[in-house]
């Protein structure tokens, strides 16, 4: 399938390595041109290097903390005309939510909530101009399984869900759609640390806790970031125009419910 998105230019942050990666390498196999950001330079100078040998396409490396003002004005400064916008970063820190003070909250809201509307903030209206824009949000299946330990994740994933449930409805009629992504597990260093807190807690190695949570799956696997990279590229072709403000979950059929 074509996605007609050949020659457009996105924005994928957090994108040195994991999902963001995918969505990066994806985006570029179908022909964008890709901003990429992370905080550690050396290894999104690396990642920049391996996409455009896969793909040829055109990529630019910007270094920073995209939770942070400073990061994101040098993110939209290479790229002046984003025409996708990948919002993602890293997510807070699994605990109890008893030791959760206040700044710990506003610094998982600046991460996962806030970050994303200013970016959106900031590329709507020159979409809604040039009438074609796509924005997928990585957000969790947190969003509709919570996650006990991952309190604030669950917690401020939910709130930027509820804003794009009624931005996106506003911005449909300019071919300007917002949708989210939700992860459920996929094979990266965020999954393994996330899985080394819980395997301490349960009195299990690593490896045993990995292999119980992948026999629970329905698909007895992990998901690979290139299965992930290629459902965001096809959220930001043209033909996903009619996708509106929806919640995609990507999960291996671990959430139960019917719908
Ligand atoms: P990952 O493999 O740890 O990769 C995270 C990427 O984000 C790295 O490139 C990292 O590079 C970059 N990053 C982190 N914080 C950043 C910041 N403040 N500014 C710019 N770049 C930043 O993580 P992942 O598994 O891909 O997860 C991506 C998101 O999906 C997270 O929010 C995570 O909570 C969520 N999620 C993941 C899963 C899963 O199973 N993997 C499931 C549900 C939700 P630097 O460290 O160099 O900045």
């Amino acid at each position: 399938m074509d996605l007609g998105i050949k020659g457009k230019t996105a924005l994928v942050c957090a994108a040195s390595k994991g999902l963001g990666k995918g969505c990066a390498m994806s985006l570029a196999r179908e022909g964008v041109n890709v901003v990429i950001t992370a905080r550690g330079r050396e290894a999104l100078e690396a990642t920049a290097e391996e996409i455009r040998k896969a793909t040829g396409a055109k990529v630019t490396a910007v270094a920073g903390d995209i939770t942070t003002p400073e990061g994101r004005a040098a993110a939209l400064k290479a790229c002046p005309q984003t025409d996708i916008l990948v919002n993602n970063a890293g997510g807070p820190p699994p605990g109890d939510f008893r030791n959760w003070r206040r700044d710990d909250w506003i610094k998982a809201l600046d991460g996962n909530m806030l970050t994303p509307i200013e970016l959106i903030k900031s590329v709507i209206d020159g979409m809604i101009e040039r009438r074609f824009g796509r924005i997928v949000n990585i957000t969790s299946g947190a969003v509709k399984m919570p996650i006990p330990e991952l309190g604030m994740s669950n917690g401020a994933r939910t709130g930027l869900t509820g804003f794009v449930a009624g931005l996106s409805r506003s911005v449909a009629q300019h071919n300007v759609t917002i949708n989210n992504l939700l992860p459920g597990p996929f094979d990266t260093d965020r999954l393994r640390s996330n899985m080394a807190f819980n395997a301490k807690k349960a009195g299990k190695t690593p490896e045993e806790f990995a292999k119980s949570r992948m026999e629970a799956n329905p698909s007895k696997r992990f998901g690979t970031v290139e299965e992930f990279g290629d459902a965001c590229a096809f959220l930001c072709g043209a033909p996903a125009g009619y996708i509106v403000g929806q919640n995609l979950l990507l999960d291996g059929g671990a959430f139960p419910g019917t719908f």
